[in-house]
């Protein structure tokens, strides 16, 4: 299976975003009220800024307390955003998220994001794939195939 067969069964179709000038808290309102774990920084246009995640939040309130909720989005996002592409596999996929050891990816087609996957999207995929594969396993040994 491919990102694009993910996307394409995705509830939320619009990618959710906050600006660099945002602050923390409107950035957790925002994941809360969405459920989800991530949002892409982005400023204007289709370039990404970077991603925050509800990790970086949580380090943060760790770290420096409740205080880092008035911070800016800029101040606690990852810059260095790792994409992967609609032709990519839901193996490939799964393998980039596990080496680098982050939970999100955004989809880039043509220097144009055009979606977000998260690591539950690429297992639901998956699962899907190695049911399909045993069900034609099974069907082989019992010579329907
Ligand atoms: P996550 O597991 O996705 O909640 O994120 C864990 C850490 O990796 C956080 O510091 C995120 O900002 C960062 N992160 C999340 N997604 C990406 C990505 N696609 N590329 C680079 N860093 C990311």
């Amino acid at each position: 299976m491919l990102v694009r067969d993910i996307l394409s069964t995705k509830q939320i179709g619009k990618i959710i975003s906050v600006a660099t000038t945002d602050k923390i808290s409107a950035a957790a309102e925002l994941l809360s009220e969405m459920r989800i774990g991530a949002v892409i920084v982005r400023d204007a246009g289709n370039e990404i800024d970077g991603i925050l995640s509800e990790r970086d939040i949580v380090r943060a309130l760790g770290r420096s307390g409740s205080g880092c909720l008035t911070d800016l989005v800029s101040a606690l996002m990852t810059s260095n955003v790792k994409s992967c592409a609609p032709t990519d596999t839901t193996q490939q996929v799964m393998q980039m998220m596990s080496d680098g050891r982050f939970r999100h990816m955004p989809v880039m087609e043509d220097g144009k994001l055009v979606g977000v996957i998260s690591i539950g999207d690429v297992v639901a995929a998956r699962i899907k794939e190695v049911q399909f594969e045993n069900d034609s396993m099974a069907e082989m040994l019992a010579g329907n195939i």
